[in-house]
């Protein structure tokens, strides 16, 4: 009687979802490849948004101490 041990293929968790799967990249499925890129876009751009705004409050507070 041979022993096979169990084999668990080589799978990964879908970055967006969590859910296991077994293939290349870092998402289950396109739809997930697709919303998790669109959230990150907004995050960046909300990042750049907090960016801007700290710059033009620094900038005002410059003129505003400076005059
Ligand atoms: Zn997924």
């Amino acid at each position: 009687m041979e022993d096979h041990p169990v084999k668990i293929p080589q799978h990964r968790h879908c970055r967006k979802c969590g859910r296991a799967f077994v293939g290349e990249g870092d998402y289950c499925c396109e739809e997930c490849k697709q919303q998790d890129g669109a959230a990150a876009k907004k995050k960046i751009r909300r990042y750049m948004l907090f960016i801007a705004v700290v710059w033009i409050v620094t900038i005002a507070a410059v003129i505003i101490i400076g005059v």
